[in-house]
């Protein structure tokens, strides 16, 4: 078992492990195939190529003796496709039970859940099916093989504690360590209890099984053999187009930096059609339309070279056939939270070595490939962190304690990690939704306030927000704001054209900020009949447009279920703003007077933050805001940011904000 092939070395091989308490099992590569062979035979032929096929019956032995079974294997290896289906084979799926298998990316669930449904023959939605936040593609008497995020698999233990319908749950991808997977650990491991005859799998594309196994007693010796490890070669950093065929992975790290490049590499196509002609330049990250994902996973068209720039969701969530070269910018983008001044944000940070040999490993997966890295093997060696940290240690927890309290997990300190949070982040999590009146004195959710928001499936401030409104009168406008917040972003990317982007926001711009602009730009797609047109002509973007309808739909059924009112404030943006402080006064900035280039100060902790250029309100700079977000490279930018009056906030958060009057200050 190695995490990265060398190619032309000896290929690893596979080893599996059984005793009593639970098995681990390692996949080895997948093996050489010729480079246009796929594709040609049936779907079933291509299934029984793959390197997880020859472990059916083991990995089905396993399943059937251990409560937990562990599965190494390589990215491409028919983990996450083939798993679920031998165990439906085998009989899992039998008597109204179902088979599920989580992933921490929703694009991931919805792309892994198509292509069973086409090895199996039949609709997505019915024998299989996947349920993502705001999307359920199941149908209860029908599903047998249900994919799903984590995310959302904790949230069916709401009315479910016990799951008792699965049979069987995959945990994949759990060597991503995302907040959602360690804390469905946790969880999965206190349901084992009460349900023995529960199976669980956890998958895992690198070798860190050894704090899984230990964690769920599965296994606690033996592997060393596994851990051996060789060094990719590293190759000059310029990739020639006249290499032999072949496609190109590029991994960069978030939407922006990805939508630039795929606009420069085009441009470059026209400009000089004999450098470049031939390459079909694709993106590929979480917010993509359901017509470019189909693109990136369509066969290359003869004579063409894809080119996909993607975040790390290619390092291993999801398999490209065809890669033969990568180029690794050594970036990922991470969520990084800072208990002290209680920001959290999205870093550009260095990857792990871990990452680095995963990103290398997706050449050559069908020939000899080769991955082009953008450091130094100095670096490499020598800087590069060996693992990344898990999410969990990095994370704000509102959310993460909200959902355990729901699931009546009061003691969240001695809760099972598998890596024990912050002390000062647990804390400040704690503070926050005892200022939100989320949780009352000792720590316990508030009735109505606090089950309320953790029936929401949205951010509790978000949650706040909404509930906050049907007391104000304005949630008919609210949701329409939570739900375009929840979409990734409704603008067409207009990178590089700045101006034509300022021009189009001027449209629906509202001087309040950005919140009350997507009403307007909400009620202008209501008014062109929801028209794809009416959306090319103005920016936006049809798909997510399309998205916040939906979403606003199943948040307004959502209060009626809760037996609350939905109400319009008509045009008293006021109101709406003083409900949107209910749920976000701590991300309260003032402008420092002194500052021309528009230099804002966090309330909180002083932190310097500025207006991100696709807000409304980039330049206008009101003397108070509250922002939705922060993004971080440089500086700290902050995303939807409404205009406010200073003293809402401490209307709105008594003990959370002070009035400082110096001259009554304790002598
Ligand atoms: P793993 O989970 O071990 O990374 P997968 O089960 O996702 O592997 O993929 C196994 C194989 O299935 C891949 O090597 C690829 O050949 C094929 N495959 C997976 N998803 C798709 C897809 N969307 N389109 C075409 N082939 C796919
Ligand atoms: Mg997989």
């Amino acid at each position: 078992m190695a995490q990265f092939w060398r190619p032309g070395s000896e290929r690893p091989r596979a080893t599996l492990v059984d005793d009593e308490e639970g098995g681990v099992l390692f996949v080895s590569a997948p093996p050489p195939s010729s480079s246009s062979g796929f594709g040609h035979s049936s779907l079933e032929r291509q299934r029984q190529r793959l390197p997880v096929f020859k472990y059916r019956d083991a990995i089905l032995y396993l399943v059937e003796n251990h409560a937990t079974t562990i599965i190494v294997g390589e990215t491409g290896s028919g983990k996450t496709t083939q798993i679920p289906q031998y165990l439906k084979e085998a009989g899992w799926a039998e008597g109204g039970r179902v088979v599920a298998c989580t992933q921490p990316r929703r694009l991931a669930v919805q792309s892994v859940a198509s292509r069973v449904a086409e090895e199996m023959g039949v609709k997505i939605g019915e024998e299989v099916g996947y349920t993502i936040r705001f999307e359920d593609q199941t149908n209860p008497s029908v599903t047998v093989i249900k994919f799903l995020t984590d995310g959302v698999l904790i949230r069916e233990m709401m009315d479910d504690p016990l799951l008792t319908k699965y049979s069987v749950i995959m945990v994949d991808e759990a060597h991503e360590r995302s907040l959602s997977t360690d804390m469905l650990l946790g969880l999965l491991k206190k349901i084992q209890r009460r349900r023995p005859e529960l199976r669980i799998i956890i998958s895992s594309a690198t070798i860190e099984a050894k704090s899984m196994s230990t964690f769920f007693q599965a296994r606690k010796k033996d592997l060393r053999h596994a851990a051996e490890d060789s060094v990719p070669s590293h190759l000059p950093a310029v990739l020639s187009v006249e290499e032999p065929a072949g496609d190109i992975l590029v991994f960069l790290t978030g939407q922006d930096d990805i939508d630039a490049a795929v606009k420069l590499l085009r441009e470059d196509t026209q400009d000089d059609r004999r450098r470049t002609s031939g390459l079909l330049v694709l993106p590929l990250y979480s917010g993509l339309s359901r017509v470019d994902q189909d693109l990136v996973f369509a066969p290359t068209p003869k004579g063409k070279r894809k080119v996909v720039i993607s975040t790390n969701i290619a390092e291993t969530s999801l398999t490209l056939e065809g890669v033969v070269y990568v180029v690794d910018s050594g970036f990922s983008k991470q969520r990084f939270y800072n208990p002290i001044s209680d920001i959290e944000s999205l870093v550009v940070t260095p990857i792990s070595k871990a990452s680095a040999r995963q990103r290398a490993g997706r050449a050559g997966r069908i020939q000899p490939g080769k991955c082009f890295r953008l450091y130094t093997e100095e670096y490499f060696l020598k800087e590069m962190p060996t693992e990344g940290i898990p999410e969990m240690q990095r994370s704000n927890l509102v959310s993460c304690v909200i959902q355990l309290k729901a699931l009546g997990i009061d003691n969240i300190l001695g809760f099972d990690w598998l890596a024990s949070p912050p002390p000062e982040a647990m804390v400040r999590a704690l503070e926050v939704l005892y200022s939100l009146g989320i949780l009352d004195e000792d720590a316990k959710l508030t009735s109505p306030i606090g089950y309320q928001v953790a029936e929401i499936p949205l951010d509790p401030m978000i949650s706040k927000m909404i509930l906050s409104a049907c007391n104000f009168g304005c949630s008919e406008e609210i949701i329409t704001i939570a739900a375009v917040l929840s979409v990734q972003s409704i603008w067409v990317s207009m990178w590089g054209a700045q101006k034509e982007f300022d021009e189009v926001k001027l449209r629906f711009a509202a001087a309040e900020g950005d919140h009350v602009t997507y009403l307007n730009v909400y009620k202008g797609f209501l008014n062109s009949g929801k028209s794809s047109q009416w959306c090319y002509k103005n920016y936006l973007n049809y798909q997510a447009m399309k998205k916040v309808v939906d979403v606003r739909e199943q948040l307004s059924r959502l209060l009626r279920r809760l037996g609350l009112a939905l109400k319009s404030c008509e045009k008293d943006t006021q109101i709406l703003r003083k409900a949107i402080i209910a749920g976000f006064f701590a991300n309260s900035c003032h402008l420092e007077e002194y500052s021309h280039n528009g230099l804002y100060k966090t309330v909180r902790s002083s932190e310097e933050v500025y207006i991100h250029p696709s807000s409304v309100l980039f330049r206008v700079n009101p003397k108070w805001v509250v922002y939705h977000s922060l993004v971080s490279t440089n500086k700290h930018y902050m995303r939807n940011v409404i205009a406010i009056d200073p003293s809402w906030l401490i209307e709105a958060a008594p003990h959370f904000y002070q009035v400082r009057t110096p001259n009554l200050a304790p002598c």
